[in-house]
């Protein structure tokens, strides 16, 4: 493998198995957003480089997809092996681009990204590719040529939603990772090589969205588009996607709700609801980013939620201590802080951070961990994705009520119920319109199906459904 200063330089693709000269000029600079600096480039795919990369998973396909089960669970597994013994570089690209702080580049951006890889290879272990029903046979067979196009937020983990399911369920792929953070995409790249995958089974082509990304989407050779990023690019996908009738998944935006019924640990509540909302530097897209609490609570809960920000440590990636780094980029940075203006501005309290820069910290995006009190359901930093260290607190007058205000933005991805009545806390989640919630406490598993409901995407990752994405049903019936 190239060496990381090497791979921050190099500015070619992964087209058939090896690094591919770039047929275009274009290239994106790349900045490590704890210093600013520039750290490498890379190129910007042309639709020619997509051609390249669409043909070449396209040869790969008959073969990959003729492959016994066996064979290709292997490949995969194999694949984990080598990013585990790679997860120090994997690691240090990950704190370079994102600027995750050290405590979780390697843990949980790594760790997960492999734990979820393997999930893959149990779930098509028991897999029912082939299912007598009725007089039918259904076959469940590879989609085909897969376009899986990613986000920068946690760049390997949302890879690996993807690629070993395409990879189990037969199918060879073209990826395309956000331009901000390329470099993880590309070293495991070169992972899939040592892991021994046939070349062409895996490309990836750097670049765009409007460019790299449209040329992948609206490519005849592409059967299938698995998305994940905002919800404004997510319906330009889908809308181009349309116009061949190309399968598409979507995994878009969120804006998820921490409920908190009033017979509930509070303090508990409120703790593990801040944390999970700030995990990397709030740039998730499970983020519990609004606190719900009963109108008499309000108080208590953000004086709690403004004693666990003010207590984070932001600062340096690379410090072991640190909890909160940067956010990815300048704009990312004016972004969150004009949200944070904005709330002040439409009637919100500050009960701590604020869109003043960190004291101490004159170089890099960080932006103070903030908790906004007093907001109402309507205002904009209570219905629009923040993407950053930023909680509202929102207070609600009755059950039915809390409800309402949990469904009441245009997503449903994430969110969690609290209460010390567990059948309680159930019957409320019902009413929540999301496609993933926790009762009582904050898990992730890489079993069950990930996804969410209204602009929150379309489909679902991970599990069996998340296998399924990458298959088609064949009917088979024997009438004679
Ligand atoms: P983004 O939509 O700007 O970009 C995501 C990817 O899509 C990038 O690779 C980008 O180059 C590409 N892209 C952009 N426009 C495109 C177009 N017209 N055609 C094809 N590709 C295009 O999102 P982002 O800023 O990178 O990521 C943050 C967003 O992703 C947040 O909204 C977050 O909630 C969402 N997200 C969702 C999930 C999920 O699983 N639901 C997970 C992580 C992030």
């Amino acid at each position: 493998m190239l060496a990381i200063e090497d791979l921050f330089t190099q500015r070619r693709h992964w087209i058939g198995g090896e690094w591919h000269e770039a047929r275009g000029t274009a290239s994106f600079g790349v900045h490590d957003p704890s210093t600013e600096e520039v750290i490498g480039a890379v190129a910007g795919g042309s639709c020619e480089d997509v051609d390249d990369a669409v043909e070449a998973a396209a040869k790969a396909l008959p073969a990959w997809r003729a492959a016994p089960l066996e064979e290709r669970l292997e490949l995969v597994s194999r694949l984990c092996d080598v990013m585990e013994s790679d997860a120090g570089a994997l690691a240090e690209i990950i704190t370079s681009e994102v600027g995750a702080p050290v405590a979780i580049a390697g843990p949980a951006h790594v760790g997960l990204a492999v734990g979820i890889a393997r999930s893959f290879i149990d779930v098509a272990r028991t897999f029912p590719f082939e299912e007598q029903v009725g007089r039918s046979t259904l076959l469940r067979e590879p989609v085909g040529v897969v376009g899986c196009i990613t986000p920068w937020n946690l760049p390997l983990i949302l890879i690996s939603q993807k690629l070993p399911g395409a990879l189990a369920a037969g199918c060879t792929v073209v990826l395309k990772p956000s331009e901000l953070t390329p470099f993880s995409a590309l070293r495991l790249a070169e992972c899939t090589a040592a892991a021994g995958l046939p070349p062409g089974v895996v490309n990836v082509v750097t670049g765009d969205g409007p460019i790299t990304g449209e040329a992948i989407v609206t490519h005849p050779k592409v059967d299938k588009v698995s998305f994940t990023g905002s919800t404004r690019a997510g319906r330009r996908v889908g809308s181009l996607a349309a116009e061949s009738v190309k399968r598409v998944s979507l995994e878009l935006g969120g804006k998820s709700a921490n409920l908190i019924l009033p017979d509930a640990d509070l303090e508990r509540a409120v703790r593990t609801g801040v944390h999970q909302a700030t995990f990397n530097a709030g740039q998730s897209c499970i983020a519990w980013s609004r606190i719900l609490v009963r109108e008499d609570q309000e108080a208590d809960a953000t004086g709690l939620a403004a004693e666990v920000m003010s207590a984070m440590r932001v600062g340096d990636p690379r410090d072991p201590d640190t909890e909160i780094g940067p956010l990815v980029s300048a704009a990312a940075l004016d972004r969150v802080r004009g949200y944070i203006r904005s709330g002040v501005d439409e009637g919100a309290r500050v009960a701590t951070g604020g869109p003043d820069p960190v004291p101490g910290l004159d170089r890099g995006y960080y932006v103070r961990p903030t908790v906004l009190s007093g907001v109402s359901p309507g205002m904009t930093v209570a219905q629009q994705e923040i993407f950053g260290p930023v909680v509202c607190v929102i207070s609600y007058r009755d059950e039915a009520d809390a409800v309402e205000i949990a469904n009441a933005t245009d997503y449903g991805l994430h969110g969690a119920v609290w209460s010390s009545d567990p059948e309680r806390a159930r019957r409320v989640a019902m009413h929540v319109r999301s496609g993933m919630l926790n009762i009582n406490g904050y898990g992730f598993d890489p079993y069950a199906p990930f996804g969410g409901v209204k602009q929150s995407g379309v489909g679902r990752e991970l599990g069996v459904e998340g296998l399924s994405a990458f298959l088609e049903t064949k009917v088979v019936q024997v009438c004679g």
